[in-house]
């Protein structure tokens, strides 16, 4: 890391401050599955409901951090990290701004998400793997992206050219083969409320 002579400066509005005035924790909640598994369409859901009990929350989503912060950034396994790395920094944001995050990113390699872990040790994080095999994801295909992918003109498209590593010891696993999105929405909820991220503010 570059030697700048940068000083950080100490908020005096903080994060338990934050927590406080909203009433509950923040935190990072990270979803991984293959594109298609289900992961923004869960994010969104849990959100909603989440608002709708007055929290405040935010979903960073894959997709749409790609058109806007990380729009130079391609496929290639070196940007796919700086990817995820420019996220954890913006999450390490929100959730100091004292929001709850969704973070629905297919983030394929172990390594990036025990740095995401890492990132945020002792702090509230859960990682969720949303999973789905490759050939009902490519079934659902709702941007057509595998299409393209197997035609070859999407590259390094995960699952198809590209690896994806399952999660070894997530907090939690949602099959959304077996589960209809109302039950997977249900499982993120309770635990959430389980490892004590809601539930506490009533
Ligand atoms: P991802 O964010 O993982 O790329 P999306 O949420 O964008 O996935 O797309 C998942 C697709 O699968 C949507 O079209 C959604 O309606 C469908 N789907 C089917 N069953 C489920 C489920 N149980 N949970 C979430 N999405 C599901």
């Amino acid at each position: 890391m570059k030697k700048n002579h940068v000083v950080w400066h100490n908020a005096y509005v903080k994060r338990e401050d934050r927590n406080r005035l909203n009433n509950h924790k923040s935190g990072l909640v990270w979803l991984t599955g293959l594109s298609a598994s289900g992961k923004s369409t869960i994010a969104h859901t849990v959100e909603k409901r989440l608002f709708e009990r007055g929290f405040r929350t935010y979903v960073l989503d894959g997709d749409n951090v790609r058109h806007g912060i990380n729009s130079n950034l391609g496929f290639s396994r070196e940007d796919r990290g700086e990817n995820l790395r420019r996220v954890v920094e913006v999450s390490k944001l929100f959730v100091d701004a004292g929001i709850l995050v969704l973070a629905a990113f297919i983030s394929p390699y172990k390594e990036d998400r025990e740095y995401i872990r890492k990132m945020f040790e002792g702090d509230n994080f859960l990682e969720i793997y949303v999973r789905c095999s490759v050939e009902e994801c490519e079934n659902r295909d709702p941007k057509g992206q595998y299409k393209k992918a197997r035609a070859g003109i999407i590259k390094k498209y995960t699952g198809i050219s590209s690896p994806y590593k399952e999660p070894e010891n997530p907090d939690l696993i949602i099959d959304t083969e077996k589960l209809e999105l109302e039950a997977s929405v249900e499982k993120v909820l309770d635990v959430l409320e389980q490892k004590k991220f809601i539930g506490l503010e009533r």
